[in-house]
């Protein structure tokens, strides 16, 4: 399947060639054009990549890419920076940036870095996180231990096989469909219900207030979201 990359840029003339660039190589291009647009985008659908640029209306490259971070999710961004502004550079990169290219740039460069990203970020997930922590939670999937501020908890293993795939795929919607299939390979008896009362444990176990959970969010109508 080709990559899915979102182009958050607000200069038309970039916009259109950047998207035919970006199709004749294959890849599946979407646009928007400020930054609230950018952000609800990225948080609602699944890219493969971002291509961020800094400078934007409404809310800076800057503030998208923290903004997504904070809500847990991991896609690669390559943010377009201007050449004098080293500033946003640094910065762009301790908010979670995973590159920048320097505003003007060649087309194959940019192609490039698309490339490089999609590579490492392939690789990144072929194997499922082995170790996680996330606000006093400490986990260990290969010797099946949580710790919640120092002190071990007790998970059943479809508990901590239900985690382990939400947090896999954190800052994503996981639907109940998916998680039948996935962690319980439909077995009898088990009915969207059942994942209900699990993740229902696993809020009362992990969250500090599990009437507010602020890990495991439901999402309305669909199923799941992890968010660290
Ligand atoms: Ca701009």
């Amino acid at each position: 399947m080709s990559a899915r990359i979102l182009l958050v840029e607000d200069e038309p003339g970039l916009v259109m060639t950047l998207s035919d660039l970006l199709g004749a190589e294959g890849y599946d291009v979407e646009s928007a054009t400020d930054g609230p647009a950018g952000l609800s985008k990225a948080l609602k659908e699944k890219f493969d990549l971002l291509v961020l640029d800094v400078m934007l209306p409404g809310k800076s490259g800057l503030e998208v890419c923290r903004e997504l971070r904070q809500q847990g999710n991991d896609v690669a961004v390559l943010m377009l920076t201007a050449k004098t502004q080293l500033y946003d550079r640094v910065v762009g990169l301790k908010l979670g940036a995973d590159d920048y290219l320097t505003k003007p740039f060649e087309p194959p460069e940019l192609l490039a870095r698309i490339e490089a990203l999609l590579r490492r970020v392939k690789h990144d997930k072929l194997s499922p996180v082995t170790r996680f922590q996330f606000g006093n939670v400490d986990i260990d999937f290969e010797r099946g231990e949580v710790h919640k501020d120092g002190v071990e908890l007790n998970l059943a293993a479809k508990e901590l096989e239900l985690l382990r795939y939400l947090i896999d795929r954190r800052g994503n919607v996981v639907s109940r469909d998916e998680l039948l299939e996935a962690v319980w390979e439909y077995q009898p008896g088990v009915s969207s219900r059942t994942i209900d009362v699990h993740v229902a444990w696993l809020r009362q176990k992990l969250e500090d207030n599990p009437q507010n959970p602020r890990h495991i969010h439901t999402v309305r109508g669909v199923g799941y979201r992890f968010a660290a």
